[in-house]
């Protein structure tokens, strides 16, 4: 795709299902709404539109002396709870529909995991794998410029998402320092390196907290036969900060990685892949693909493979209709964002299928963001067992908070037809009615 298109949105394959993030986004939140039988109409338009949606188009010098155009998004969902939050993706796909789509899941992944933010996302449309490290530093730059005071360290907050990683939050902090000199501006991004106020265990934290949310499910007897991960057969697509962390972690929790993949595709082993030597041969060849002793497969067979736990951890509506029938897992955790389109999610709840929802399963990420920004503005550091310690209880809450709310709805609505309630629909209630109830507690202004 070339860098001066218009933005648009790939909604439509040929079975005709359809993939608009928004269309998704909001039929989730309608399917939530019904459960809520207190909830003020006016209330539910406000809480799905953004609050603000930020287009911005810049020219960047290229190394080669070209000059080159990029489109670049913010969308702020909601501040009710609290400043915006939320991480920012460089990819050829990103347009304006599915940054907001993101920013909405923020809202409800904040408000589910109680951390006091609002849903926000942004991204420059670019392929990073195209560009050299000092076109990605002048993009980086120029975006955060062209931003301007629409982020602040209590305004809106950006953190690392889909191909960003610590080095470019490194820059946006640099960025917004050179514009806004004598004040400590640590709290404006999170996912910074750690000599740069970064916190520890916050590379890991998506990943710990899918792993720490997933022992909570298990351990709630919701799976048959399924109450630890310890024996579970893994397959984790996408290996990435999260997809290659969570397959280390799954497997020093006791489970066997059976399959790992990036986007070149995948490998499969049985017995078990050793994700460490998966690491080091990606670094080596830029692809998992390839290690010796295993086999390799398509992303599309790992999706379908005969395992207990399934986590995507790379791109959105990779679990559609055309391939949920042969989907096997016994659990679906949803470390990426948006992985399950809707129509897919109702089959899986047929099939009796969990699914961990990502606002749950990849929430550990935001939630070490917030201790992040607290140590920021408290000029604290603290140690990994307590940053730990503090996810774990979160995430735990989380989980049981939805787990309760599904139990409730399971009996309340036991005949009435609903075929829907599953822990999407519960956590998303949870998350959703702290939102309207915080936006009428603190009144409609003036
Ligand atoms: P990343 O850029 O570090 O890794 C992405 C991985 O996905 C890479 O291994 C890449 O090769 C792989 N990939 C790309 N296209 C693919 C395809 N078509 N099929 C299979 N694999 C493919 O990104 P990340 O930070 O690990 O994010 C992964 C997902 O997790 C995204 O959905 C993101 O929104 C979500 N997420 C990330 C965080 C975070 O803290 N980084 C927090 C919450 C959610």
């Amino acid at each position: 795709m070339e860098n001066n298109e218009q933005p648009v949105s790939e909604t439509m394959p040929a079975n005709g299902e359809d993939l608009n993030p928004l269309h998704l986004t909001h039929a989730q939140f309608q399917r939530a709404v019904e459960f809520l039988d207190d909830i003020k109409k006016g209330i539910i338009g406000f809480l799905m539109a953004p609050k603000r949606s930020i287009s911005v188009c810049f020219p960047i010098e290229m190394d080669d002396g070209s000059v080159q155009i990029f489109h670049g998004y913010r969308v702020l969902h909601n501040r009710v709870l609290g400043p915006g939050k939320g991480g920012v993706r460089f990819h050829p796909d990103i347009d304006l529909t599915t940054v907001s789509a993101l920013a909405e899941l923020m809202t409800w992944k904040c408000s589910l995991i109680k951390v006091p933010f609002g849903g926000a996302k942004g991204g420059v449309r670019c392929n990073p794998k195209e560009l050299s490290k000092g076109e990605l530093r002048r993009i980086t730059r120029r975006f955060i410029t062209e931003l301007g005071d629409n982020i602040g360290p209590h305004t809106d907050i950006p953190a690392p998402d889909l191909y960003t990683n610590e080095q470019t939050m490194a820059w946006v902090y640099d960025t917004y320092d050179v514009m806004h000199p004598g004040k400590n501006n640590l709290p404006v991004v999170t996912g910074k390196p750690l000599d740069l106020g970064g916190s520890p265990g916050r590379y890991e934290a998506t990943a710990t907290g899918c792993l720490y949310a997933t022992q909570r499910v298990l351990s709630n007897h919701l799976i048959e036969g399924m109450e630890t991960v310890e024996g579970a057969r893994v397959a984790v697509q996408g290996f990435g900060q999260v997809g290659s962390v969570v397959a280390k972690l799954f497997q020093d929790a006791g489970a066997t990685v059976i399959a790992v993949s990036d986007s070149q595709g995948g490998i499969y082993d049985e017995d078990g892949i050793d994700v460490e030597a998966a690491e080091h041969y990606k670094r080596e060849h830029g692809s998992v693909v390839g290690l010796p002793e295993t086999k390799t497969i398509t992303n599309e067979d790992l999706l379908e493979l005969e395992c207990d736990i399934l986590i995507p951890a790379a791109l959105g509506n990779q679990i559609r209709l055309h391939n949920v029938e042969q989907v096997k897992a016994k659990l679906v955790v949803e470390a990426a964002n948006s992985p399950t389109t809707l129509e897919a999610d109702d089959v899986l709840t047929r099939k009796g299928i969990f699914v961990i929802p990502d606002i749950l399963a990849n929430a550990g990420g935001v939630t070490v963001s917030y201790f992040e920004w607290v140590q920021n503005i408290e000029n604290e550091e603290w140690d990994l067992e307590e940053v730990n310690k503090k996810l774990r209880l979160k995430m735990n809450r989380a989980a049981d908070a939805v787990i309760d709310r599904w139990r409730l709805l399971m009996k309340d609505y036991e005949d009435s037809g609903h075929d829907s309630i599953n822990l999407r629909t519960a956590a998303l209630v949870v998350a959703i009615e702290r939102v309207a109830n915080v936006t009428l507690e603190r009144g409609i202004w003036p």
